[in-house]
């Protein structure tokens, strides 16, 4: 029944940002004010992400220990991985975090080769960490998230979107089926705009509400 599952990362398939994290730990500079910009609509996220990782001039690796050492994930997805896995169901991770570190999560679970990410290419230079978003190849997307729900759509694929944030909203809005993280701000937006949706903590929560779908 449900051709893809596209899902977020950062506080939905791990608990924390890590795109925050590092910032929080490894920034130089007032990455803050930058978000409130963000926020006010007066840049945009992939200006603001450049900004905010240009502060930033720690290694890769060192970015990955830093990460490594407190990332937790959500209880649950091993089984929705499993549950993809036995009804073919492809999972893509759309992000608009730091690819290398979502590479490097997945080969840590085993999961290297059945996942595929969609996400800006980052690279670490010596002047900081840059980013390359996706392009849009609908003028109607506010981002690669919505984008990538308006691609999958128009193949004819049936979409589940499942996130946590702000940036996801309009991606879940559109998708056949949205997931929400229960008390978070994608949460609030789906409850506030009267958009059907289902809310979880655990991700056994997801395979069990896609199994009655079936
Ligand atoms: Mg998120």
């Amino acid at each position: 029944m449900n051709d893809v599952i596209l899902c977020d990362f950062d506080g939905t398939i791990v608990k924390i940002d890590t795109a925050e994290y590092v910032l929080e730990e490894l920034a130089e500079g007032d990455w803050k004010t930058l978000d409130q910009r963000l926020d006010s609509g007066e840049i945009s996220l992939e200006d603001c992400m450049g900004r905010q990782f240009g502060m930033v001039t720690a290694s890769r690796k060192r970015i990955i220990d830093t990460l490594d050492s407190v990332v937790e994930t959500r209880p649950g997805f091993s089984d929705l991985i499993e549950h993809c896995r036995s009804k073919r169901i492809p999972f893509i991770i759309a992000s608009a975090g730091l690819d290398f570190y979502i590479r490097h999560f997945l080969a840590r679970n085993g999961l290297k080769n059945e996942i595929d990410i969609v996400a800006p290419r980052v690279r670490v230079t010596r002047n900081g960490v840059k980013f390359e978003f996706p392009k849009l190849r609908y003028p109607s997307s506010v981002s690669f998230k919505d984008d990538l729900v308006r691609q999958h759509r128009s193949a004819g694929r049936t979409v589940v979107y499942i996130g946590d944030g702000t940036t996801d909203f309009n991606a879940a809005r559109i998708s056949d089926h949205p997931f929400a993280v229960a008390g978070s701000k994608l949460a609030g937006l789906l409850n506030e705009n009267r958009i059907p949706h289902d809310e979880f903590t655990d991700f056994r929560t997801v395979v069990d509400t896609l199994k009655n779908l079936e």
